[in-house]
């Protein structure tokens, strides 16, 4: 018997030889799917040099590795992946194919789809499986992020589903057992690559990934321009935090859509989140209701933030901000002397 058949495939995204955080979290929460399909969990790792680091992998959960390790695949390209994966899958017909929603995972994913003509669910949020079919439940939001919608996938096989960075937490199994690695040889033909790689240029960001902050102080709409984050930059100082946004601060211009927190922006799962001025609309929940603990600033008690939040103050931020930060610095000063 082969461990890829029917199996849980995992395809694990490196980037320079490193795979990519959201890999880890897929792993994390594929293990549950796999026991409840009775199934194998299987990572699928293509790269120059990534034999080396599929150990990795196994760290959380990976049972089988398959792994193509080549020159052509250093690097992604649409082709050469697409061909690859797709032999792949021929061969041993997994049961469920997930895919971090990067951009290659994004550009991946729908190709991938087409070629072997079966369905994918983009961006879920919540995986699960129909105890009585068997089916892969995948959620995510649609109609604006107004509804979850569960889709399911019975009639096409393999069920794909692309996951945002972020929505699911990284844990290593314990314990985890050596996996059973498969050295897969290309199947790549010339005529699949038809994009060369010349050379990669790194845009230099000055922006912090807020997906990885364990403190976000976002700001909204009611901070009234783009100095009102200055204020909230002074909070998340004294807490050692990141500032974070709403998309109406964003499309407004006052921060850069790195910061956007929500449904078409970053989902985050801080230890402590503090939203000022910010409403609470759903697809803003949608990317930090899972922080550990939530603080809303908001003037009107009405706010629908309130109802997500674990602590709220009701206030003109202004006031409340200033008030927090003098209060920590005192604080300081007092741990200091
Ligand atoms: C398809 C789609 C995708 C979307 N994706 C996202 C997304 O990814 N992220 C996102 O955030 N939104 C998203 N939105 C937009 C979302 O619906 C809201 O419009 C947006 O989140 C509102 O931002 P806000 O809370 O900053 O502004 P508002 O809703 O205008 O709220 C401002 C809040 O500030 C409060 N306030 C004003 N002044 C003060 C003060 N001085 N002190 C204290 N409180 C004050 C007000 O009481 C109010 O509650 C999306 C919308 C759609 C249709």
């Amino acid at each position: 018997m082969n461990h890829s058949n029917n199996a849980v495939w995992v395809f694990a995204e490196q980037r320079d030889g490193e795979f990519l955080p959201v890999v880890y979290e897929i792993l994390t929460e594929a293990r549950g799917i796999a026991e409840k399909l009775n199934t194998n969990l299987c990572a699928v790792a293509f790269g120059q040099g990534v034999t080396g680091k599929l150990d990795q992998l196994a760290a959380f959960g990976a049972q089988t590795i398959l792994c193509t390790d080549a020159p052509e695949f250093s690097t992604y390209t649409t082709g050469v992946y697409t061909r690859q994966l797709a032999e792949l899958i021929h061969q041993y017909s997994p049961a469920v194919l997930f895919i971090g929603a990067t951009h290659n995972g994004r550009d991946l994913g729908p190709r991938l789809a087409s070629r072997l003509d079966t369905g994918l669910t983009a961006d879920c949020t919540s995986l699960d499986v129909d105890a009585d079919t068997g089916n892969l439940l995948m959620t995510r939001p649609a109609f604006g992020g107004n509804l979850m919608a569960t889709i399911i996938s019975p009639n096409r096989h393999p069920q794909m589903a692309t996951v945002r960075p972020g929505v699911f937490k990284a844990m290593p199994l314990p314990g985890a057992p050596a996996a059973a690695v498969v050295q897969a040889t290309s199947q790549v033909q010339s005529g699949d690559m038809l994009t060369e790689i010349v050379h990669v240029v790194k845009e230099k960001s000055q922006e912090e990934d807020i997906t990885r902050a364990r403190i976000i102080v976002a700001g909204g709409r009611g901070l009234g321009n783009a100095t009102g984050f200055d204020l909230l930059q002074e909070l998340a100082d004294c807490l050692g935090g990141t500032v974070a946004a709403s998309r109406a601060a964003v499309d407004a211009g006052w921060i850069n859509n790195a910061r956007q927190v929500g449904q078409t922006g970053k989902t985050v799962q801080p230890e402590l989140y503090i939203a000022c001025g910010i409403s609470g609309a759903i697809q803003h929940l949608a990317g930090m209701n899972k922080a550990r603990t939530i603080v809303a600033i908001n003037k009107d008690k009405d706010a629908p933030i309130f109802k997500a939040a674990h602590y709220g103050l009701v206030g003109d931020l202004f006031q409340v901000v200033p008030a927090l930060v003098k209060q920590l610095k005192s604080q300081e000063k007092g741990t200091k002397s």
